[in-house]
């Protein structure tokens, strides 16, 4: 139920806030994907209907994936100097706040929305809003929305069908429940182009990113009786391939997608970061495993970020992945 958790305001509470307040900043994550950019969009676009002021922080640039959305020209690494003080900052997609980025500047928890389904939340804001029961932060914003009473105009209904087609893998994760299917369909009526956001987040495959997908197929490593599959990505096979760490997002889920496997590793080690992506079946928590090397996400996709070498990386995840039942 909404609100059941006494750390949440209420839809209500938060809806309130954001008619009280004038001046917004919609903020998503490091390495953006359709769901932290698609939610803060709707929301943005939605507040800028109601007459408010709204700009939106994200640390890195837009996706070559996701600038076909409404409003991204307007996406910068930069809050505008004369905002006001009191302008309220609405964190969309993250289970804290660091995962904004280290340029984000220094805001008081006052002025702190956290809208969110990750479980494991840290509940970072002076109102959350964090329902881990929904597919996407796209349909939690979806709430606040039917609260406010605003039109799910076509725009607003293309950044909304993305965050679903984005968390739900295009409706085929197990999160694609029938009352899914029904707010995607009244999205499509309002005018959301399935198709086009199909082509332009699932297809539009660079040939680079297919052949980096080739590299890192032949690295694949299958342990615990092939229930567990891993491999890797390096600068020198983004080189070589000509590829970017956006050719590596949907990687993991082909690892994962393979025969027998129930738990997937993707270790990405690019320009000095260790970024590890985990997919389950549904068996293992990935989550948990996540957590326990300081990261986080959902029961099925989790991620962290590793302090120290590959190989180490290898042996941390694969303990915490047997701790949690592997
Ligand atoms: P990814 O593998 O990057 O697609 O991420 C899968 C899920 O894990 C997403 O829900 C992310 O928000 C979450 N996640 C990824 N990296 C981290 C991290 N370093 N800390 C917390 N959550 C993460
Ligand atoms: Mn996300
Ligand atoms: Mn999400």
């Amino acid at each position: 139920m909404i609100g059941s958790d006494e750390r949440n305001s209420t839809t209500q509470e938060v809806a309130d806030e954001l008619r009280r307040r004038s001046a917004f900043v919609m903020v998503s994550h490091v390495k953006p994907d359709g769901d932290t950019l698609g939610a803060g969009l709707a929301l943005g676009i939605a507040l800028k209907r109601l007459g408010k002021r709204v700009a939106y922080f994200q640390q890195d640039p837009v996706p070559r994936n996701l600038r076909f959305l409404p409003d991204t020209s307007f996406v910068s690494r930069e809050v505008p100097a004369d905002f006001p003080p009191d302008a309220l900052y609405v964190f969309c997609d993250m289970s804290d706040y660091t995962r904004a980025g280290e340029f984000l500047p220094k805001i008081d928890r006052a002025n702190m929305l956290d809208i969110d389904h990750h479980l494991g939340n840290s509940h970072f804001g002076a109102f959350n809003f964090v329902i881990p029961s929904e597919c996407s932060t796209g349909t939690v914003v979806v709430h606040l929305l039917r609260e406010l009473g605003v039109e799910i105009d076509r725009e607003i209904a293309t950044c909304l069908l993305t965050t679903i087609m984005t968390d739900t893998g295009g409706f085929m994760h197990s999160n694609t429940t029938p009352e899914v299917l029904e707010l995607s369909a009244e999205l499509i009526r309002a005018g959301a182009d399935k198709e086009e956001i199909t082509e332009e987040i699932f297809a539009n495959k660079r040939v680079a990113a297919t052949r980096l997908l080739g590299r890192v197929i032949d690295e694949m490593t299958f342990a615990h009786d092939g229930r567990y599959c891993y491999s890797f990505v390096d600068d020198r096979m983004l080189a070589e391939t000509r590829a970017d760490g956006e050719d590596t997002e949907d990687v993991v889920n082909v690892l994962r997608s393979q025969e027998y496997v129930e738990v997937a590793a993707l270790f990405k080690d690019i320009e000095g970061e260790l970024r590890v992506s985990l997919r389950s079946n549904g068996r293992v928590n990935v989550q948990a495993a996540a957590k326990r090397l300081g990261g986080g996400g959902h029961f099925r996709a989790s991620g962290l970020t590793y302090h120290g070498s590959l190989k180490d990386a290898f042996a941390a995840v694969e303990s915490a992945l047997v701790a949690e039942g592997l």
